[in-house]
């Protein structure tokens, strides 16, 4: 389970409403059973149920079992598409062990539907299942103009192009790289340029198929992190 509450030997954590009732009443855990915690910051640890309430349990933190895991340097800037594919893009992105999300709002991007709090829900969970000890970032929604104009030097931007590009077929040992996925309508030609104005700017293809933009997410981040995510 995520808490965010710092965690250390000795500790004791106070878990409420629904991690409590989690625990209490859906696993039905009592005193003297043992749960994984981590807290994005230090690793896991193995914690032991002092008490279980319904609405609060609490626990002793026995010993850490692993250090906090090292996160590839990757960010994936997408731009915004319907709530359940993003959704399915910020837990694909957690499990892929990307480091940052960026929400891009782009001329084609129908805002309304990003809610910070549901994403970040749902890559806590998805960071739960994979016993990852460590968890993306979510960053503010940025406009493309604004997030191009104060891109961070030295940060390679690879971005997915279907209109053209390098076959993506990134470095071994790349530095710090960020992905950046377009909306279903795709961006607009003065984006596109706006995009490759940029000198760390890459475009890369990812064949000669028009991915839905969930799909180009993980398609990119997997090769990514299949060539440097260690
Ligand atoms: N222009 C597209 C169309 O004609 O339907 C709409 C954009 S596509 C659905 C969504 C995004 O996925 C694109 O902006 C791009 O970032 C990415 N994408 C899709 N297919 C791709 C490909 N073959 N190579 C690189 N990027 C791709």
């Amino acid at each position: 389970l995520y808490v965010d509450q710092p965690l250390g030997e000795g500790a004791s954590v106070t878990l409420e409403s629904q991690q409590a009732n989690y625990l209490g009443a859906v696993l039905r855990l009592g005193p003297g059973a043992q749960i994984k915690l981590f807290d994005d910051r230090s690793g896991e640890w193995l914690a032991e149920i002092v008490e279980a309430g319904k609405k609060r349990v609490t626990l002793r933190i026995v010993q850490q079992l692993r250090e906090r895991e090292a996160v590839p340097d990757l960010w994936l800037a997408f731009a915004p598409i319907k709530k359940g594919r993003i959704d399915w893009i910020a837990e694909k992105a957690t499990e892929l062990g990307v480091a940052r999300l960026v929400p891009v709002i782009t001329q084609r991007t129908i805002v309304d539907r990003l809610n910070g709090e549901r994403l970040l829900a749902h890559m806590i969970e998805a960071a739960e299942q994979c016993e990852r000890t460590a968890l993306p970032e979510l960053a503010e929604a940025r406009k493309l103009d604004a997030l191009l104009k104060d891109w961070p030097a030295g940060r390679t931007l690879y971005f997915a192009d279907e209109m053209g590009g390098e076959p993506f077929a990134p470095a071994a040992t790349p530095g710090p790289a960020a992905i950046l996925i377009g909306p279903e309508g795709g961006f607009t030609d003065a984006e596109r340029a706006a995009i490759r104005a940029l000198p760390e700017a890459r475009p890369v293809s990812l064949g000669p198929r028009i991915l839905r933009a969930d799909t180009a997410a993980v398609a990119a981040v997997s090769l990514w992190m299949g060539a440097a995510g260690d």
